[in-house]
């Protein structure tokens, strides 16, 4: 008997910053390792397909449907002090209140990721980074499920091998338990001034009330911004259904109502068609999730 509870046929609409309408076939929420050796029991005896999913905001969930199991991260969430400036920290931990715990501590160096809704899973798969760092720049290793032997392996920052919005994690071989971050002592003040101008930047230039998954393209150059490109291509206010390219960012496709992935996929392939023109290649940052057609994933390149 199975410990885990699986959900039948879940309403995935609210896991997703972009609140597109998808289900899951199964839907499970670990909440420990032993959780997740359970669940992957059951899944290698039925042979079943499985996804994972931390807070959602960089995925595109699809709303043609979603076989297997989606395996939320949400209760993967712990920290742990290992001393020394050291802390474990589960993946389901959002890295907001990563942020707000290590400063309450007079720590730095999570102040960038204040405003990025995203889990410390997530972030560790997509090196998410903002204000001139990353998550590379505060790792030191992860703890990773072998979905295979169903233990935890120890990954070193190299083995992780971060690079610009990449790691070499492949969510459909591994799953990342948890972070190793250390953090630097400062005082309050200088962390708390640096979350606010953080902040302030944030809601000046992005659309942060609205449902999006944040950057939709990387940027094509480190020193080009797709938001700026699609901006100068006069792509604002552009839509597809009940999607549309932000008016504030870009980069930013918003869900003005009941959103489809295949709204999404539609106004991707437009953007995507007009850069071209001017010899730029768009390659999504948003990952995907489920049914796609062979046109939609050709977008991925
Ligand atoms: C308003 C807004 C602002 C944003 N600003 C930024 C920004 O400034 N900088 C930035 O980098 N990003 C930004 N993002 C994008 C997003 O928040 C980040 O990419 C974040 O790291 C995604 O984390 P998540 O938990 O939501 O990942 P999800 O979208 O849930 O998953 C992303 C990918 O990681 C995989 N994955 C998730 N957890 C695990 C795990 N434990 N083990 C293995 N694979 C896993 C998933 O299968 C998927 O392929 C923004 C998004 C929004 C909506």
């Amino acid at each position: 008997m199975m410990v885990l509870e699986l959900k039948n046929d879940y309403d995935l609409s609210k896991n997703s910053t972009l609140r597109v309408q998808a289900k899951a076939k199964i839907y499970a929420e670990p909440t420990s390792f032993e959780d997740l050796k359970e669940l992957f029991t059951l899944i290698g005896a039925q042979k079943l397909n499985w996804h994972i999913l931390g807070a959602g905001s960089n995925t595109l969930l699809s709303s043609r449907g979603i076989d297997g199991v989606v395996i939320c991260t949400n209760k993967l969430d712990f920290i742990n002090d290992l001393g020394d400036n050291v802390f474990e920290v589960g993946v389901g931990t959002r890295m907001p209140k990563l942020c707000a715990i290590t400063a309450q501590k007079s720590l730095s160096g999570a102040e960038f990721m204040e405003g990025i809704p995203g889990s410390i899973g997530g972030g560790i798969v997509m090196n998410a980074g903002a204000h001139k760092s990353d998550i590379a720049s505060i790792l030191l290793s992860a703890k990773v499920f072998n979905t295979q032997t169903l233990e935890l392996e120890d990954w070193s920052k190299e083995d992780l091998g971060f690079e610009y919005r990449k790691s070499k994690i492949n969510p459909y071989e591994h799953l990342i338990y948890s972070g190793i971050f250390k953090f630097t002592p400062a005082s309050k003040e200088t962390i708390r001034a640096k979350i606010q101008e953080n902040n302030h930047w944030r809601t000046t230039k992005q659309p942060i009330k609205a449902w999006t998954c944040g950057c939709t393209f990387k940027n094509p150059e480190p020193t080009v911004s797709a938001g700026k490109l699609i901006e100068d291509l006069g792509l604002k206010g552009l839509r597809e259904g009940d999607f549309m390219v932000s008016n504030m960012h870009g980069n930013f496709f918003e869900n003005t109502d009941a959103g489809t992935s295949i709204d999404f996929c539609n106004l991707m392939k437009k953007v995507q068609s007009e850069a071209i023109k001017l010899g730029v290649m768009l390659k999504p940052e948003v990952q995907l999730m489920g049914e796609f057609t062979e046109d939609e994933k050709s977008l991925w390149g």
